[in-house]
């Protein structure tokens, strides 16, 4: 696999950055992950944005312009031949020399760029998505600024593995007794036709595909409700479904051993997933 680092295309084991990087000492640093469908990157401008936005928050200066970023992406899909996938990008701030809790002067220290491709080959047709997942529901014990997408992963890792623990596939993050996401997506319900997805705010990642979910529904004249919901309420729904870049939009069958409505994917999820997949090809650049 040729991956990116800082400007360079290298052979994945000869990549390196320095043991000193912030982002490797102090996960101080951000990523973004965008999917491939059709050879084509879905959603780059939104996830671009979003990037922008994480760095802004954290007052690190962006070392790579929107242009060349978009080259960068488009020249691995196409050297390591992705047809479907995702190509993963991160920022951190970078290499001030040594460790140290203050930041360095982001005038004289750039950021280590990192990108690379996973092929995933059958990404849209999941057999998942027709099954269903089971999630169990963890505390939400990250700190409170989940709108930026900063590397520090540890904790939704370790709700990830609480999860296959116990035979679930996922975990689904609970605050005050309300949902906030699951581990690595964007969390809804559905009751009696109405699509119910927890607000934006500092408490959840604003989901890339969430924004193009919404906007697909309210299109569709589906009913669409932001607030916040109970993991109770969640467990009495008809439907549950999560998104996310790479999953798009998978149904949720199960809540800590509790059958969501049939206990099968819901027809709203499923609907949602046909035609997120459908328009995200029609407009993936
Ligand atoms: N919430 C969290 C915590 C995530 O990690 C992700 C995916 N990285 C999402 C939501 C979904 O965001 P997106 O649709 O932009 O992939």
């Amino acid at each position: 696999r040729i991956v990116y680092v800082n400007g360079a295309y290298l052979p994945e084991e000869e990549a390196t950055v320095s043991v000193f990087d912030r982002g490797f000492l102090m996960a101080d640093g951000v990523y973004e992950v965008t999917s491939v469908l059709g050879g084509k990157l879905v959603d780059f401008d939104g996830h671009a944005a979003r990037l922008a936005r994480s760095l802004a928050e954290l007052d690190m200066v962006q070392p790579i312009s929107h242009e060349a970023l978009l080259a960068a992406h488009r020249e691995l899909v196409a050297r390591n031949g992705i047809e479907e996938g995702l190509v993963y990008l991160q920022i951190t701030r970078g290499n001030p020399g040594d460790r140290d809790f203050a930041f360095p002067d982001p005038e004289t220290t750039t950021g280590t760029v990192v990108m690379f491709t996973q092929n995933k080959p059958g990404l849209a047709d999941s057999p998942a998505a027709k099954v269903g997942m089971k999630v169990i529901s963890i505390p939400d014990l990250r700190w409170r600024r989940r709108d930026i997408k900063t590397v520090q992963l540890l904790y939704p890792s370790m709700g990830k593995m609480a999860a296959k623990a116990e035979g679930a596939d996922d975990a689904w993050f609970v605050e005050d007794g309300k949902v906030t996401e699951g581990t690595s997506n964007n969390a809804y319900i559905v009751k009696n036709g109405r699509i119910i997805t927890r607000e934006l705010s500092q408490d959840i990642l604003h989901g890339i595909t969430r924004a193009a979910v919404l906007r697909f529904a309210a299109e569709a004249q589906m009913e669409v409700e932001e607030r916040s919901f109970t993991i109770d309420e969640a467990k009495e729904a008809d439907e549950a479904f999560v998104t996310s870049a790479t999953a798009f939009v998978m149904p949720v069958v199960e809540i800590d051993g509790a059958k969501i409505g049939a206990g099968t994917p819901g027809r709203v999820a499923a609907r949602l997933r046909e035609i997120y997949l459908e328009e995200s090809l029609k407009a993936a650049i």
